[in-house]
């Protein structure tokens, strides 16, 4: 097992790497997540993306674009320019759509990295043409049509003016439209009624624009959700994100293992102090938890700057000395206390927030469900300050 620490932001001493706590992200999880996935699609004809916006939801964009490219994804998706441009400045190669623009891109940087560029209206294929015509090359453009998500994408209403713009801009030897997507609202609510209804509206697009003239590579609409539960949506390709990192995309979908599927990220700390407190102590800010009878109290090093939700102050769990503990009163913007009872452990003690569950500690959906929100929140938000060690980065 090879380990090699990362350091995100702060450049660090290599001889002094940082024991306070670490992100371990398992390689080798992710590139079978991977596998799986594709097990489940290529029977219908589809390939993989690797959706790797956010820094891999946290989990280091290049180490897992390299992972899912090495176990068979043949795309990389991100949201914003930079985080596609930095795949290449990192060398990598591999087919990239990029899906969230703003007026001024980067477009041209875009189009001379080879960089796939989602258009749901006419201000981008403006911008895309101009760049075009600067780089003295083609752009790759993938129209995008809102189905009935309601956010990005250009409605059904739209849809005819856009496509006929492309296409004149394609036959001007401006672009090629190399794809043809759309995303899903609620496709972790399996049997949501919207669910056929943007599958219908997206065949309806994608028959216009085919008929129109467009001869995409790639149709694309699935994300996780939908590609654990809905075969017909798998078209061309599946754009998988929080399936890849081992997490399911909601309790209504399943369980990760139900899928083959395992966590990659485990989140753990260095138990910096263990203390015998008096009953009626007030612990941490606010004393919204104050000891009932003398005890022994652990202060875990992490905090909301390293991710750990406030909203789970009172009800995260950890585990620390072979039992699962709740976070004692206030989550602190670098620490949380532990009320450990008759138990005690030592400075040094390893508290593990999450990880796959395999020696009894909780997983990301614990932590979503101790704090009211979505296991993609927990592990995306892991803040810079927490070293990613990645275990298991060649096969
Ligand atoms: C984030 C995102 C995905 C991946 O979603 P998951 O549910 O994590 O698989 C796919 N497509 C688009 C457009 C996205 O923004």
């Amino acid at each position: 097992m090879s380990e090699t620490p990362q350091q995100p932001r702060a450049a660090r001493e290599p001889e002094a790497p940082e024991t306070r706590a670490r992100a371990e992200i398992d390689l080798g999880a992710l590139r079978a997540n991977v596998r799986a996935l594709r097990a489940r699609v290529a029977p219908r004809g589809a390939q993989v993306m690797g959706v790797v916006k956010a820094d891999a939801y946290g989990h280091g964009a290049v180490p897992c674009a390299r992972a899912a490219l090495a176990a068979g994804a043949t795309w990389l998706g991100t949201a914003t320019p930079y985080e596609a441009l930095a795949l290449r400045a990192a060398g990598i190669d591999a087919p990239v759509l990029c899906w969230l623009w703003t007026p001024g891109g980067p477009f041209r940087a875009a189009v001379e990295a080879d960089v796939d560029i989602a258009v749901s209206g006419l201000w981008a294929l403006g911008e895309v043409t101009d760049a075009a015509r600067a780089a003295g090359r083609p752009a790759r453009v993938q129209l995008k049509a809102d189905t009935g998500l309601g956010r990005n994408g250009c409605l059904p209403g739209d849809w005819p003016r856009l496509v006929g713009e492309a296409l004149k801009a394609q036959a001007e030897g401006l672009l090629r439209v190399t794809g043809l997507w759309s995303h899903f609202a609620c496709a972790d609510e399996p049997g949501h009624p919207s669910i056929a209804a943007q599958l219908d509206r997206f065949h309806d697009m994608l028959e216009y624009a085919e008929k129109a003239g467009a001869e995409p590579e790639v149709r694309h609409m699935a994300n996780s959700p939908a590609t654990l539960t809905l075969p017909d949506a798998y078209f061309d390709l599946v754009r998988a994100g929080v399936a890849m990192y081992g997490i399911s995309p909601s309790p209504e979908v399943g369980a990760p293992a139900d899928f083959g599927l395992r966590p990659v990220m485990r989140l753990s700390a260095s138990v910096a102090s263990v203390k015998q407190a008096p009953p009626g102590l007030g612990i941490s800010y606010g004393h919204h938890y104050v000891t009932d009878r003398e005890t022994n109290l652990a202060l875990v090093p992490l905090g909301y700057a390293d991710g750990v939700p406030r909203h789970a102050s009172g009800s995260g769990p950890v585990l620390l000395g072979g039992a699962l503990r709740t976070v004692a009163g206030r989550v602190a913007m670098d620490q949380i206390v532990l009320d450990l009872g008759a138990d005690v452990v030592e400075p040094g003690a390893r508290a593990v927030l999450f990880g796959p569950g395999d020696d009894g500690e909780p997983t990301a959906e614990d932590w979503a469900r101790a704090a009211g929100t979505i296991a993609y929140e927990i592990v995306t938000r892991v803040g810079a300050r927490v070293p990613r060690v990645y275990l298991r980065e060649r096969e």
